[in-house]
C-alpha cells in the first residue's frame, strides 16, 4: 500500500470488491483518498471491506448488486448521478472463470453466463456510467482482463473468448475517446492469489504467487488522474509491460 493522496475527493467505482483483486484495490483507492463505490453480491465481503476502509480512515458506499442484472446497473447509474453528479474512475474487475473444458463440452447456459458477466455487464456499466465519467476532469476506466485473451490455451476457450471480447470492446471504446478527457485501458493482473486462481490452477502453492494486496497499487495507479495513457494493455505478468491494445 502507498501513502499517495492522488485520489482525494474523487469517486471511484470498483466491481468485484467483495474479495480478491477488487477487495484490495478498493482499500488501496480509499487509502489514496477516493470515496469507493464497492460492487459485488456478497454482503459479508462488502461489510468486511467497509470495516477495513473505515479503520484506514477512508470511506465507501456498498452496493450489493448482481452484475447480470443490467437494469440494476442502470438504476445504480441514476443513484450515483443523484448523489455525486460524476464518477472519476471505474475499475471493471468482476469476472468469472467458467469451466475449464473442451469447447464442445461446454454447457450453453454457462457460456451465456460467462459472456454476460465478463463482457455484457461491462458494456452495461459503460452505457450507464459514461455520462458520469464524462463529468469528471479526468475520467478513467480500467478493464481487468487476462493473458488468456491471447494465449487461448486448450480447454480455456470460454474464459479466453470472453476476455478477448472484452479487450476488443475496450480497444474500440478507447479509440472512440481518443479526443476526450476519458481514458480507457486494460490490465492483465498475472497470476494472483485469489479464489479464482485457486479454482483455475488447483495444484499450485498459493504462496508462490503475489497476494492481491501487493498488486493493488498497480491497478489503482491506472485510475489516477496522473496516468494519462489511453488504449493501452498493461501486462503485470510481464513486469507491467505496456503496449497498445
Ligand atoms: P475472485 O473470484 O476472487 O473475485 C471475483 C469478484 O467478482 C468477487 O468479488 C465476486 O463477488 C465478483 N462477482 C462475480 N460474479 C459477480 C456478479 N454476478 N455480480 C457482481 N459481482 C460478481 O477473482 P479475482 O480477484 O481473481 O479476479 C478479478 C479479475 O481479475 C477477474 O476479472 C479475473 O478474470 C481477472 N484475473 C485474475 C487472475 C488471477 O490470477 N487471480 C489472473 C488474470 C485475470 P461476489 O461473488 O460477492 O458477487
Amino acid at each position: 500500500m502507498t501513502d499517495k493522496n492522488d485520489l482525494a475527493d474523487r469517486v471511484v467505482l470498483i466491481t468485484g470488491a467483495s474479495r480478491g483483486i477488487g477487495y484490495f484495490s478498493a482499500i488501496e483507492a480509499a487509502k489514496r483518498g477516493a470515496h469507493v463505490i464497492a460492487i459485488a453480491r456478497t454482503v459479508g465481503g462488502l461489510e468486511d471491506l467497509d470495516d477495513e476502509i473505515q479503520a484506514a480512515g477512508g470511506s465507501a458506499t456498498l452496493v450489493p448488486l448482481d452484475l447480470l442484472d443490467g437494469d440494476a446497473i442502470d438504476r445504480m447509474g441514476g443513484a450515483i448521478f443523484e448523489r455525486w453528479g460524476k464518477l472519476d474512475g471505474l475499475m471493471a474487475n468482476a469476472g468469472m472463470l467458467g469451466s475449464i473444458s473442451p469447447v464442445s463440452h461446454l454447457a450453453p447456459k454457462e457460456v451465456d453466463k460467462v459472456f454476460k458477466l465478463n463482457v455484457t455487464a461491462n458494456f452495461r456499466l459503460i452505457r450507464s456510467l459514461e455520462p458520469l465519467l464524462k463529468q469528471s476532469d479526468a475520467g478513467r476506466v480500467l478493464f481487468v482482463s487476462s493473458s488468456s485473451a491471447y494465449s487461448c490455451k486448450p480447454y480455456w476457450g470460454l474464459y479466453a473468448a470472453s476476455k478477448a471480447a472484452l479487450n476488443a470492446m475496450a480497444k474500440s471504446y478507447a479509440g472512440e475517446n481518443a479526443n476526450t478527457k476519458l481514458n480507457i485501458n486494460v490490465i492483465n493482473p498475472g497470476p494472483t492469489r485469489t479464489q479464482m486462481r485457486a479454482k483455475a490452477v488447483p495444484g499450485e502453492d498459493p504462496e508462490t504467487i503475489p497476494h492481491p494486496r501487493e498488486v493493488a497499487p498497480k491497478f489503482i495507479d491506472l485510475i489516477s488522474p496522473d496516468y494519462t495513457e489511453n488504449g493501452q494493455y498493461i501486462d503485470l505478468k510481464n513486469d507491467g509491460k505496456t503496449s497498445p491494445l
